[in-house]
């Protein structure tokens, strides 16, 4: 009997890659016509992305090698140690289709998840306007932050940010990509991400009103309605340790935005999607327990990047701005350089013993120390 996973974005395809690679019979099952489209992602990760796939140039759009960090009207530059790449999330995703297939896998567009009936899933044609009953082994939900997969094992999930980006003409540093924090994008932060010299993803996060967000960001760049490309937006969920990410008898799993295995600090879910379906895999073939796979690898960091956010969410505009200054100190600066942000398991003791003047934010750290003994 096959295994069905629900949806074609990177969560979905990487595991149909890894699952096929193991000689599994995998159906892939997407919504949509087109692999990748609505793009709905700036597609900025770290360069441990080269861990888990090969960089192509296909889809490496741009690398930037310094973060600079604004609060209100002050900046400071970390000139990172290990660059970022910033990815055409479209051609990503084709990319991991690709490989997909070619291990074995197969994908069907336009065929949407509808319901699970007994041993069956019931699967919509949109073509053909048809529904159809296919019997699995295992169905896999990697059907994003709205996942109807995940309504089977949990409540509906309500606990999720609004990204809203624009990509636009304006003439930029296509090393630089800005991180803005504060009440400019209340509970997240506002970015650029340079594409190259001339065109930019401009875009923020927040719980609400995010297009009143953006539209006062822009203006703060400068950006008038015709340097406005296009328009993209999608919901980005908050990492919750309480979700199940399966059911008892093992025949259900969730990964990816289906999962909210998203680091809560930035919204990022390239990486730990990968990391998590590679979690899953390795408990399906060698019957082992998913959750402890997954702490292996990327639950300890997505709990401590919850744990960061939760503080953040208590920081006004002057807590924004101490925190740069600490950000100055030689040392602080160091490491944040040195070390890449999707672990921050390797480097927030360091952080924290570095700069006594953490403990400012004293009550919340304890909880981020004592999880980490
Ligand atoms: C504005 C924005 C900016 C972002 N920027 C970044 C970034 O810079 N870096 C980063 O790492 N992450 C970023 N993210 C997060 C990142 O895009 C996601 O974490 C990532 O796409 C998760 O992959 P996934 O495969 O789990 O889910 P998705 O990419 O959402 O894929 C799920 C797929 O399932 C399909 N599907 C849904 N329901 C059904 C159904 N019933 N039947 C069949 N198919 C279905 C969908 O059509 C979709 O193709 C951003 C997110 C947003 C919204």
């Amino acid at each position: 009997m096959p295994i069905s996973i629900i949806g074609a974005g990177p969560a979905g395809l990487y595991t149909a890659y890894l699952l096929a690679k193991q000689g599994k019979k995998v159906n892939v099952f997407e919504e949509h016509k087109k692999i990748g489209l609505p793009v709905q992602c700036t597609g900025i990760t770290t360069l441990h992305l080269k861990d888990l796939v090969e960089i192509k140039k296909e889809f490496l759009i741009n690398k930037v090698n310094t973060a600079r960090i604004y609060s209100n009207n002050n900046s400071i530059d970390f000139k990172l140690k290990k660059e970022n790449i910033v990815l055409d999330r479209k051609k990503f995703d084709i990319y991991l289709a690709k490989k997909a297939k070619g291990a074995g896998a197969k994908i069907f567009l336009s065929h949407k998840f509808i319901k699970k009936e007994k041993d069956n899933i019931i699967i919509k044609d949109i073509k053909k306007n048809k529904s159809k009953k296919i019997k699995n082994e295992i169905l896999i939900g990697a059907d994003g932050p709205s996942s109807k997969v995940s309504e089977l094992i949990n409540k509906k999930n309500k606990n999720f940010w609004i990204g809203i980006q624009a990509r636009v003409k304006i003439k930029t540093d296509k090393n630089v990509f800005e991180a803005h924090l504060g009440s400019i994008s209340p509970k997240f932060f506002a970015w650029l991400v340079p594409e190259n010299a001339d065109t930019a993803r401009i875009g923020l996060a927040t719980h609400k009103n995010a297009k009143f967000y953006l539209d006062k960001f822009l203006k703060l760049k400068n950006i008038k309605q015709k340097d406005i490309i296009e328009h993209q937006a999608g919901i980005i969920p908050v990492y919750n340790p309480k979700l199940k990410i399966r059911n008892k008898s093992n025949n259900i799993f969730l990964v990816g935005d289906a999962a909210a295995q998203v680091k809560a600090t930035t919204g990022g879910g390239l990486i730990p999607s990968l990391l998590s379906s590679k979690a899953l895999v390795n408990s399906i073939i060698n019957k082992k327990i998913y959750e402890n796979e997954l702490k292996k690898t990327v639950g300890k960091d997505l709990f401590i990047a919850l744990k960061i956010r939760e503080i953040l969410n208590t920081f006004s505009d002057k807590d924004y701005s101490y925190l740069l200054e600490l950000f100055k100190n030689k040392k602080i600066k160091e490491i944040i350089e040195e070390h890449d942000r999707e672990f921050p398991s390797k480097f927030i003791i360091k952080l924290l013993t570095a700069e006594p003047r953490f403990f400012y934010f004293s009550k919340k750290l304890f909880l981020i120390k004592s999880f980490l003994k």
